[in-house]
């Protein structure tokens, strides 16, 4: 064969996969994977959830077939995705303003979301993100063409929400930007601004005339309730907001490899969501036609039979206090070693991870002596602490940082 790709350069790998490369390789009997940003149970097993598998055994047993589902999806799915972000009463719904797709996950979504920005928003081609914001937001707005700049959000001092640098960057950027929005635990600091914070950034960004953007890959999860997380998005539509909503099923169905979400944007009428749903459909079209169906069955069925819902509602709520539990154990144990630093965003922050605050050569230590796996800016995923571990993790972070 001939060298064609000779000028292909090696590329670096991702960050969060890399973590969980060197994990696998050490021997350590007490390693610890907290790299990863996927649930796991107390035994630090993954969990499918009752819920997921009583809903995938009643699809298999009505015997559907495997036709394709429609450009847009499956409609049972997506329709009740949009119900669920915003509440089943939203007016938006009842007037048909919404235009909502399903989409592969929370990526996709973001992804169809950036794609239709970049072609039909007029006003601006650039999105402004948190500092710092999830790893893959930049580039996914980077390959669909638009561009990148970013607003204060966390505060290292504090370890928590910088929320006077957040408006006063936020009251600088040029009317007509989109603003992207975590919509509940912000990945990757774990920390949201309060509610009477949301509503005062709400109305910044309405004075300022922006989009907002929301990503919403958390819902259920932060809090263990699907409204309270939905705070933010329905406020900012009670203010007249007509935002742009990704969601994922990916953390509060634990559907993951699935590959479950959506992407809804608000109108301001019927005959304007038509066209745009016209637009949206021409999109995803030669992206990748149509989107798997299985995953987005399974979701439909939880959210549209009302006792399997009753038992997901309870099974996202066993996750969130699990990893509230933990997050209080690790400040607990950080303390019984005698730990004089201040630890109490670790209870604050919200969601599955956990920023940690510890410096590069802290984390670099941490792995060397302790073999524990975690991303260099320090955050960890509290999803991969469990009661066997939980202890162990705590002395070793007061040994780094003693
Ligand atoms: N957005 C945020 C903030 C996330 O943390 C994630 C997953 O980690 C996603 C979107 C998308 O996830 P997925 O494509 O797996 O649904």
């Amino acid at each position: 064969f001939n060298a064609v790709w000779s000028n292909v350069e090696m590329g670096p790998p991702d960050a969060i996969l890399g973590v969980t490369e060197a994990f696998k390789k050490d021997t350590s009997p007490k390693k610890m994977n907290l790299g990863v940003g996927a649930y796991r149970d107390d035994a630090g097993k993954p969990y499918v959830l009752p819920s997921v598998k009583k809903a995938e055994d009643a699809i298999i047993q009505a015997g559907l077939d495997k036709e394709y589902a429609g450009i847009i999806g499956v409609p049972d799915f997506y329709n009740a995705a949009i119900k669920l972000a915003l509440g089943a009463d939203s007016p938006v719904i009842k007037e048909k303003l919404n235009v909502t797709t399903q989409a592969i996950s929370g990526t996709g979504a973001l992804r169809v979301g950036a794609n239709f920005f970049n072609t039909w928003y007029t006003k601006s081609k650039n999105f402004w993100l948190p500092t710092p914001s999830w790893g893959n937001h930049t580039p996914i707005l980077k390959h669909a063409g638009l561009k990148v700049s970013s607003y204060r959000y966390y505060d290292p001092n504090t370890c928590g929400f910088d929320f006077k640098g957040a408006i006063e960057d936020i009251k600088k950027i040029p009317e007509g930007d989109v603003i992207l929005l975590h919509a509940c635990a912000h990945n990757p600091t774990g920390v949201d601004p309060k509610p009477e914070q949301w509503k005062e950034l709400s109305q910044v960004i309405k004075e300022r005339k922006l989009f907002p953007y929301f990503d919403m890959a958390y819902q259920g999860f932060a809090s263990g309730s699907t409204d309270t997380d939905a705070f933010a998005v329905r406020t900012f539509i009670k203010d007249g907001h007509q935002i742009a909503l990704s969601q994922s099923f990916s953390k509060n169905m634990g559907l993951y490899g699935e590959r479950v979400g959506a992407f809804s944007i608000i109108c301001s009428s019927a005959e304007e969501a038509e066209r745009v749903m016209s637009q949206v459909k021409i999109i995803i079209r030669p992206l990748y036609s149509n989107p798997p169906v299985h995953g987005a069955r399974i979701a439909a069925k939880i959210l549209n039979t009302p006792e399997l819902n009753a038992q997901w509602l309870k099974e996202v709520k066993g996750m969130a206090d699990r990893i509230i539990t933990m997050r209080q154990r690790l400040q607990d144990g950080l303390k019984r070693e005698g730990s004089s630093r201040n630890w109490q965003h670790i209870t604050d922050q919200i969601g599955m991870f956990c920023f940690t605050g510890l410096k590069p050569d802290q984390v670099e230590k941490l792995t060397k002596e302790f073999s524990i796996y975690l991303t260099k800016d320090g955050r960890i995923s509290v999803a991969g602490v469990s009661s066997n571990n939980v202890d162990y993790l705590a002395h070793a972070i007061h040994q780094v940082t003693k």
